[in-house]
């Protein structure tokens, strides 16, 4: 098996150490707005009020797990993998919104990041899916345009070119 795809290597991860998003970029190998996205998306850090963020190795390996997994195991229509519950779970309706990133999969898709809330333990959830399967959800009545987010729409052109390392 050739590896195509990079993958984040968790176990250069210290579950005890805490690490800035800075390091966290450099030992990853991601770009460091990756993993501010990462933290939009559930990515537990330490203290919310306090800047530099930190993140408890164990936080962000569970996180990378939960995102390798969700990549793995497609999971069911509208299901996400809940970090917290360690199982699929549904999202609360009224929280679940998605965005369509500038990164490609295959020729004809993009990739799309839904996410919501754990109906059960309130969890946020993220979910790397593509287009299509946003528009799947649409025809669905699982997601509506209403839901989608701008990331990048706040006139910061600068952020516009990291998309694609994510
Ligand atoms: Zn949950």
């Amino acid at each position: 098996m050739t590896k195509k795809k990079r993958n984040h290597n968790p176990n250069l991860i210290k579950e005890k150490h805490s690490y800035s998003f800075e390091e966290i970029s450099e030992k990853l190998n991601v770009h460091i707005r990756t993993v501010q996205i990462w933290h939009k998306h559930g990515l537990n850090v330490i203290d919310e009020a306090k800047k530099p963020y930190l993140v408890y190795g164990v936080e962000l390996k569970q996180f990378l797990k939960a995102k390798q997994q969700s990549q793995k195991h497609p999971l069911k229509t509208g299901e996400f993998f809940c970090t917290k519950c360690r199982c699929a779970r549904k999202s609360r309706p009224e929280n679940l919104t998605f965005e369509i990133t500038r990164k490609k999969l295959g020729k004809t898709s993009k990739q799309a990041l839904i996410s919501g809330i754990c109906e059960i333990c309130s969890q946020p959830l993220l979910l790397f899916s593509s287009d299509r399967k946003v528009r799947e959800l649409e025809m669905k009545g699982m997601l509506s345009a209403e839901c989608k987010t701008t990331l990048y729409g706040n006139g910061d052109s600068s952020c516009n070119t990291d998309i694609e390392r994510y």
